[in-house]
């Protein structure tokens, strides 16, 4: 397929910002790609070239993006600078520079949208000496052949920018219509999500869902893959809970770690992704020889909470210090051996070979008492009763508390596992909470000894595809790296995102997740969100959530009211 097809789709997308629309436009353009052998193009429309588990980057830096517009387009670098702060995107820059490129040459190359994922795929394979050589001339390859409308593009999936306002539900919906546009709307829905959830590659479930509902309801799961993860909603106490999830239930201890899922695949590989769908094998080794050596089962797709502790003084320690373990790509052995990591099973969905979505919490359960060794401080089954008494879960509760754990979850013994939903057929239970995770989408430089730092942060939550502002926060953050989450990484983890600048103020792409304690909600015209967080402070950088995770204006208007 011609990448102008592509290119001109996202042009549409871009200017309608409707979302019935983009569903529209999408289904059209997937039509079209159902008549194409390699449906894999459809990883362009989410501005990427690899299926959503396959967390590999391409490692492209706004520096070597202007380099590579350079290079083939023949403008100097300070040009390319300049035009950089007048329009404020380098997607903007390039398609420009190509225009007036081609009046001077009207040179332009068939680009097909192969040698686009080819390219950029390459990217993200090189390592050491020559890599910025290598994948400079990838991309000017690409910026050579491409149109001005394609080079725009081009430079922003490569920044990871693409700003077409095409999310999860957006493309699920569009292959909904371009598959199936003579079922039941919902119904289809349902199906596209549950194997997206299962799967979590776009790629796949089209081609399933090309081939008709019945390919699509036969989708397994395949442990090595990442799996989308079941969440809970929330209750304010005991009772409200077993109203949800029905007498007897579960009850179990809400360990503050984070999310860990563990495959072992029919080639005996451990593989351990994070509930954001990202590898994390090779920063755990340790965690990888437990599950080798304590969990008895060929393969196994198994659900737990990974939570560090002090090996001095065996207690248990706060998330924040552990999430440095999830990026860390160096030194990793002296990491783990600092901030090691017990985890605690709570659920399994695939064991020898089956599929246990299906099979009751209860059942579940058993399998994973029966194939774990527990080992203290290295692998251990979440701590749980099973009661439809309330005054024993409450003593369940405050025990829990008591013993540093975040609250309980209640669980319906029944219940199946639900990837990707926020079902009720569980609950969390935790003490009244003040804060919120949220967004971090603009930013502004202190002044005197701070003058180099970005010291306050515009935070926001989520309104459907939209980031509305909630409060601007500059308590919390601390001098030194090591009193917790610092001027210093803020600053460096913000700066990699500014999209636009404007005297101190800078604009940021909204991908820094940040939980912020407040005291109070006030309804205020200062923010596009409506409301106004009151002293509101930093607790944590939530560096295991994405965008999509943070709250939405439905939540922080519930808590204003109640
Ligand atoms: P929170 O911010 O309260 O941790 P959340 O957004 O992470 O919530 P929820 O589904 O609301 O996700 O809460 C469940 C989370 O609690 C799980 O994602 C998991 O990481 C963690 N957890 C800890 N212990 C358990 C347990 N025993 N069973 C299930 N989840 C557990």
């Amino acid at each position: 397929m011609r990448y102008l097809i592509i290119a001109n789709c996202y042009k549409e997308l871009e200017e309608n910002p409707s979302r019935l629309k983009k569903i529209e436009i999408l289904s059209d353009f997937l039509s079209k790609l159902r008549r194409e052998n390699n449906k894999e193009i459809i990883y362009l429309v989410q501005g990427r070239v690899f299926p959503d588990y396959n967390t590999k980057e391409l490692g492209v830096s706004s520096q070597l993006i202007k380099k590579a517009i350079s290079k083939s387009i023949g403008a100097s670098e300070e040009k390319i600078t300049n035009l950089w702060k007048k329009l404020g995107d380098l997607g903007l820059v390039a398609e420009e520079l190509v225009k007036t490129k081609q009046q001077r040459t009207l040179s332009s190359k068939q680009l097909d949208a192969e040698k686009v994922i080819e390219n950029l795929r390459k990217l993200s394979e090189f390592v050491g000496k020559g890599t910025v050589e290598k994948k400079l001339s990838l991309i000017a390859e690409l910026l050579t052949s491409a149109s001005p409308l394609e080079a725009k593009y081009i430079v922003r999936t490569v920044l990871s920018d693409l700003r077409i306002g095409v999310g999860e539900g957006t493309l699920r919906d569009a292959i909904v219509n371009s598959c199936f546009p003579d079922k039941e709307k919902k119904q289809s829905s349902v199906l596209v999500q549950e194997a997206y959830d299962k799967t979590t590659d776009f790629f796949y479930v089209f081609k399933k869902a090309c081939s008709g509902e019945k390919s699509l309801k036969n989708i397994e799961l395949v442990p090595g893959t990442a799996v989308k993860v079941m969440l809970f909603l929330k209750e304010e106490n005991i009772k409200d809970a077993f109203k949800r999830v029905g007498k007897p239930a579960a009850f179990e201890y809400k360990y503050d770690g984070f999310r860990m899922m563990i495959n072992k695949t029919e080639d005996k590989e451990i593989k351990i992704f994070t509930r954001r769908l990202e590898e994390v094998t090779a920063q755990f080794p340790e965690v990888v020889e437990y599950a080798k050596n304590n969990i008895n089962a060929k393969t196994f797709i198994i659900d737990s909470e990974a939570v560090g502790f002090d090996l001095k003084t065996k207690k248990y320690r706060p998330f924040q210090e552990i999430s440095q373990r999830i990026k860390r790509k160096y030194n990793i052995e002296g990491l783990q051996k600092k901030l090691p990591v017990e985890i605690n099973v709570f659920d399994v969905i695939y064991y020898n070979g089956k599929n246990l979505l299906n099979a009751p919490f209860k059942k579940r359960r058993e399998i994973i008492e029966k194939i774990i060794s527990e080992e203290k401080w290295k692998i251990v089954l979440s701590k749980q009763i099973i009661t439809s008494d309330e005054k024993k879960a409450e003593k369940f509760y405050e025990k829990a508390l008591e013993e540093g754990h975040e609250g309980l979850m209640i669980k319906n013994l029944e219940s199946e596992y639900k990837p990707g939903s926020r079902v009720g057929s569980g609950v969390k239970l935790k003490p009244e909470a003040d804060d919120f995770d949220l967004v971090v989408t603009g930013a502004e430089y202190g002044t005197g000894k701070r003058a180099g730092w970005l010291t306050s942060f515009d935070v926001s939550c989520r309104h459907q595809n939209k980031f509305l502002e909630i409060g601007r926060v500059s308590t919390g953050l601390k001098e030194k790296e090591e009193q917790g989450l610092s001027y210093k990484e803020m600053t460096k983890k913000a700066k990699a995102l500014i999209t636009k600048s404007k005297g101190k103020h800078v604009e940021i792409k909204p991908e820094i997740v940040v939980t912020v304690a407040y005291q109070n909600i006030q309804k205020s015209p200062t923010y596009s969100s409506g409301f106004a967080l009151r002293f509101p402070r930093f607790k944590k950088l939530r560096q295991d959530r994405i965008k999509s995770d943070i709250a939405t204006l439905e939540e922080i208007r519930k808590r204003n009211v109640g």
